[in-house]
């Protein structure tokens, strides 16, 4: 923890961000009552981890249409400890989040994907494994990971403020993504796998135009991964 963090911590005690009970962004018994969806999808390169329902749903839109930024903690401890997460973060090089119109940001103070984005490349990165040998005398032995998971920020941007696509039918989702996003940094990309985060897999249609400009930009792989799947399809 750094000094500042501390401080923080003092005046912003880190708290369930369900039930509120202190001490952890996820308390054991809200994380157990979460009802887990996991589904990796088509070459498993898509992964959803709950369901756009119930708790998950309530906590979203808390998120992030109340200003609520700190839940961002809340949803990447939720995934973090989750070991198939883990692992699917481990297999690419950096993580992008998809963006959101500079006005829309400016309305809402932040884009609630990226600050989970962040936090996940943190959380995977300082994780630390315990091994327990017998020639250390039975000793835990603390080995950090030796990989690099890179978030990236503004890679891609959102040209055009368009309704959200939730108001949308499922024929107008797909035709209004086209063109609207386009990519600043071909460089950093390039060669990569790179893993695209968003909070809500609705059709997919935004996630799959943002995987198609980054494949042409040259990355060597693009996975998606949501919090949450809507019922849609
Ligand atoms: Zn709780």
């Amino acid at each position: 923890m750094t000094v500042l963090e501390k401080i923080l911590e003092i005046f912003f005690p880190t708290k369930c961000g369900i039930c509120g009970k202190l001490g952890k962004n996820i308390c054991e018994n809200c994380y157990n009552n979460l009802k887990k969806y996991e589904i990796i999808k088509q070459h498993k390169d898509i992964y959803f981890v709950y369901r756009y329902e119930d708790i998950i749903r309530e906590l979203l839109i808390k998120y992030k249409f109340n200003g609520n930024a700190y839940l961002c903690k809340t949803f990447s401890e939720c995934l973090l400890k989750n070991k198939k997460v883990c692992k699917f973060l481990k297999s690419y090089d950096i993580i992008l989040s998809v963006p959101l119109h500079k006005k829309r940001q400016r309305e809402r103070g932040y884009n609630q994907s990226t600050l989970i984005a962040k936090e996940l490349a943190k959380g995977i990165n300082n994780q630390i494994k315990i091994y327990s040998s017998k020639n250390m005398l039975h000793k835990k032995l603390e080995i950090k990971n030796n990989f690099n998971l890179e978030f990236i920020d503004k890679v891609l941007i959102k040209n055009k403020n368009i309704k959200p696509q939730s108001e949308k039918g499922i024929k107008e989702r797909i035709n209004d993504v086209k063109g609207i996003y386009s990519i600043v940094n071909n460089s950093c990309v390039y060669g990569k796998k790179v893993l695209l985060f968003d909070d809500i897999y609705t059709t997919g249609s935004t996630t799959n135009e943002c995987k198609k400009i980054l494949l042409e930009a040259g990355a060597k792989e693009v996975g998606i991964l949501t919090i949450a799947k809507d019922y849609i399809n």
